[in-house]
């Protein structure tokens, strides 16, 4: 089958149009990284199916990060038919920079000029056929976004792919030409599959190629003597660099004409002004980011009582799920689908237990009490995560978020992480397991394992029903508040834990930020639908698979016994002998106190294996408890759980952080292990994981409770501290004791 490589600049739109010809749904991300791994998937209109390859974004044939080396080793050793160059003609100078490098390969390629309906909207005007004689190659012109043009693209590719071409390179209209004559000969001669290609890069001195060639690399250290220039010395890799774009300013440039700009500004510059501004930018991102999270979890969205004074009836005959609604008040879109959400599933299990009436009590409990509780207990979060998700999803299809990144680096910086590791820590709200891959674009192996320990504090979407949960039960009129507190903590500890580690283990220096920032434009439905299905299908999968399997097994240990008799009270279940045998543990943690104590335990310990469990888990033991204990409340399981356990808030607070800081889930402690290795790196990840909720969720607690007399000890210990200092400074003396007269 034809194979075609999709290669050009990070945010060319490479994804974009993998995704329009393969009818995939790739993440589309603003920032180099969100695609390090290759991709591949499948044209099938008009003939022949090609398999097309997404490659991650690179900026030349020379690499410096892995992602470069991932799209540099593709194109030189998998050979591709056909290599699709795609060209962001908004960008055409930096873009063609790397095309200058794709051509010196012997592999046809054709040339897709990207955004030309951004081109058109600016009145540029590029001359494609003139390019395509200059560089003589293909070129089509297309819109990734609209869909334009990119048949018409496929069918020149496979055009040029039965079509053989010679390697050419544009410096071989430089003064190094006899130099690049001269290396190709010899490596032409020694057998080498592209000897134009590893010719020039062995020229430059290429880290890698000079690795792989060090005999050629010693022949030509000769040839470099001779051909050294005067203004770059031995720096062959800035002379070969400037030789390519002075032929691209002085031949390549002259095929674009720019519309007269009437204003300097574009609409997208006189935007930044404001929203990256050093004063507002921040500000702004919070206030965004609130008024998202209020959107969401709030249960009293629109305060009518305090607006107009006035009860608000009628919500109740209104709505049949009236008593999911808070009177009074109006809650958010994300609460009141969830409302619905609820009302369905509480009606399907009423079904299902009126079906199984007259059923061994057993089964009812396993089935009702078990798994359709644990199950429709995580399923009842999928609306505030689609939600979520598509507020998160415009913010970055239209191209703030690469805004935001941009803002963070001023920030990351002064924190030894730089807006780069903010990217991919910004994918963790999604999930950690492809935000720890997306990591792999960080240069500088300390920064990279630092962002690695950081991304699972960036809440992800399992995490957000426990917090949402315990909102809903706890703080009931503060939801959105603490859901938004919770996040805000995650990101709190990572700026703190980054400072810590940066100024002790971790030192090292922090990778320049170089970032395109895209125009923006409005985000488009379909790509958002795409992105919110995905999100959507893997949560159910989710919910289907590992959560009801864990909850038939938590069902079953907290109604059975060591002997396998079911149980009639739950503190002679196996799982309360489990819990209460590690609960000690916890102590200083406060949830474990108490008599329900040991519950949270587990749910915690769940917790590590994957962060949905927490909600299942708890929701299925809370409903063994509630129909236990006697002054059981009404309400939700978890509800019930949380009013007879007693449970102080302090100690809500640090059970909340716990799940938020400890080992995120199997999934991402296997990412971790294949980004880190077996090694030092990833048994510090754990280590730092465990030793940091530990003690965070102890400090709140301790502090929460008994913030007095933590005081009194902070200033003793404090004082004892400054004295120690002082006295090895000098500055204090004990009196000397006088030898009696
Ligand atoms: P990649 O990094 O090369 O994979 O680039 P992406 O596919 O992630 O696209 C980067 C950004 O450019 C996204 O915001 C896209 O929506 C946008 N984009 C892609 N193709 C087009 C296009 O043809 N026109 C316009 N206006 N924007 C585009
Ligand atoms: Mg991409």
């Amino acid at each position: 089958m034809l194979k075609l490589a999709l290669a050009g600049n990070p945010n060319c739109g490479k994804t974009t149009l993998f995704n329009a010809l393969t009818g995939s749904t790739a993440y589309v991300g603003n920032w180099p990284g969100v695609t390090v791994e290759k991709r591949e998937g499948r044209y099938k209109k008009g003939g022949q199916p090609i398999d097309v390859v997404d490659l991650p974004g690179i900026y030349s044939l020379s690499p410096y990060s892995p992602e470069e080396v991932v799209s540099r080793n593709f194109i030189l050793d998998e050979r591709p038919d056909v290599i699709v160059n795609i060209v962001d003609a908004t960008n055409l100078e930096r873009n063609l920079y790397l095309t200058t490098q794709i051509l010196e390969i012997g592999t046809p390629v054709v040339i897709a000029l990207n955004m030309m309906d951004e081109v058109a909207r600016r009145g540029d005007v590029i001359d494609a056929e003139a390019l395509s004689k200059l560089l003589n190659v293909p070129v089509v012109e297309i819109s990734a976004l609209k869909a334009k043009g990119i048949h018409e693209l496929m069918k020149t590719a496979r055009e040029a792919a039965s079509t053989p071409r010679k390697a050419e390179s544009v410096l071989m209209s430089s003064p190094l030409a006899p130099a690049v004559e001269k290396a190709r000969e010899l490596l032409e001669m020694s057998g080498s599959s592209e000897p134009l290609f590893h010719a020039i890069k062995l020229l430059e001195g290429d880290e890698l190629e000079v690795k792989n060639h060090a005999d050629e690399a010693k022949l030509l250290a000769e040839v470099k003597k001779q051909y050294q220039s005067e203004i770059f010395g031995e720096d062959f890799e800035a002379y070969t660099a400037d030789a390519r774009y002075r032929y691209i300013t002085e031949k390549l440039s002259k095929v674009q004409k720019k519309a007269e700009r009437k204003e300097k500004l574009t609409r997208s510059d006189k935007i930044d002004k404001v929203l990256t501004s050093r004063v507002l930018g921040i500000p702004i991102f919070i206030v965004m980011m609130f008024a998202i999270f209020h959107l969401t979890f709030a249960e009293d969205f629109l305060y009518l009582n305090a607006l107009y004074g006035v009860q608000v009836q009628g919500w109740e005959t209104w709505w049949e799920a009236g008593s999911y609604v808070i009177d009074g008040g109006i809650p958010s879109p994300g609460v009141l689908l969830q409302s619905c959400l609820v009302w369905c599933t509480d009606s399907l299990s009423a079904l299902a237990s009126q079906g199984l009436a007259n059923a061994p009590a057993w089964v009812a409990s396993l089935i009702c009490d078990g798994v359709l509780a644990g199950v429709f207990s995580v399923l009842s979060f999928l609306p505030q995560i689609a939600l979520l998700f598509l507020f998160l999803s415009i913010l970055e299809d239209s191209g703030y978020m690469a805004r935001v990144a941009f803002i963070m680096d001023r920030i990351f910086r002064k924190f030894g992480l730089s807006g780069k590791s903010f990217l991919p820590l910004l994918m963790g709200f999604g999930c950690s397991v492809p935000a720890i891959m997306a990591s792999r674009t960080l240069e500088h192996e300390k920064e990279r394992q630092m962002t690695i320990y950081m991304t699972p504090w960036f809440s992800c979407t399992a995490k957000m029903p426990i917090y949402t949960a315990i909102a809903a039960a706890v703080f009931v009129g503060n939801d959105d508040l603490v859901v938004f507190g919770m996040y805000l903590l995650g990101i709190v500890c990572a700026i703190v834990g980054a400072l810590l580690l940066r100024n002790t283990v971790f030192r090292g220096k922090t990778a320049p930020f170089i970032m395109e920032l895209p125009a923006y434009h409005l985000p488009q439905a379909k790509s958002l639908f795409v992105h919110l299905w995905d999100k959507v299908k893997k949560y159910v999968v989710r919910a289907a698979t590992i959560i009801a399997a864990s909850t038939i097994i938590i069902w079953f240990i907290s109604n059975f016994d060591w002997s396998y008799h079911m149980v009639g009270s739950i503190e002679d279940s196996i799982v309360h002998d489990i819990g209460s045998v590690v609960s000690w543990i916890f102590y200083p943690l406060g949830f474990a106190l108490g008599e329900y104590g040991w519950v949270f335990v587990v749910a915690a310990l769940t917790g590590l294996i994957a962060k949905e469990e927490v909600v299942s888990t708890l929701t299925v033991l809370g409903i063994a408890i509630g129909s236990l204990a006697e002054d059981a409340a009404e309400g939700t399981a978890i509800e019930t759980l949380f009013a007879v356990s007693g449970i102080t808030t302090p100690a809500v607070i640090a059970f909340m952080a716990f799940n938020l800081l400890a080992i995120p889930c199997f999934a991402a402690v296997g990412a971790a292990r294949a980004e880190l290795g077996k090694g030092r790196g990833f048994k510090g990840a754990l280590l730092w994981w465990t030793a940091s909720a530990y003690v965070v969720s102890m400090l709140i607690f301790l502090i929460g409770s008994y913030w007095w007399t933590v005081f009194i000890f902070a200033a003793i210990v404090a004082a004892a501290t400054a004295c120690i200092v002082l006295w090895n400074k000098g500055k204090l003396k004990l009196p000397k004791r006088r030898k009696a007269e």
